[in-house]
């Protein structure tokens, strides 16, 4: 057993929350700019090289996010775990700092590269 308390895990849960709403707003800003580009005979040669370029950057953004927000879904799945907030390598507790700032961690500071 983790030392977590329900009033721990309620306040996770809801860090968790406001965190994934503001993960979704971004990912739905990035799906808006990850859209196809228009041919080039409707924007021009080198605008649409720009938007190409943009693009893989924003795509690449748009990854990241998609994971973040991946991560923080299973810490929430895993908030309702016995094991939760216990390391999956050595199953000592994860300190709570950790979890807060990092709640994809599944452990500790030590057993991570
Ligand atoms: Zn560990």
């Amino acid at each position: 057993m983790s030392d977590w308390s329900e009033e721990d895990k309620k306040q996770m849960r809801e860090r968790l929350d406001s965190r994934m709403i503001a993960l979704r707003e971004r990912i739905i800003e990035y799906r808006e700019l990850t859209k196809p580009i228009p041919p080039e005979n409707a924007i021009g040669r080198v605008s649409r090289m720009d938007a190409i370029n943009n693009r893989s950057v924003n795509e690449a953004a748009l990854r990241q996010l998609e994971k973040q927000l991946a991560g923080l879904e299973r810490a929430k799945d895993r908030l309702n775990d016995d094991r939760f907030g216990l390391c999956n390598r050595c199953g000592k507790a994860i300190p709570i700092g950790r979890i807060l700032l990092l709640p994809g961690a599944t452990s500790c500071v030590q057993c991570s590269d």
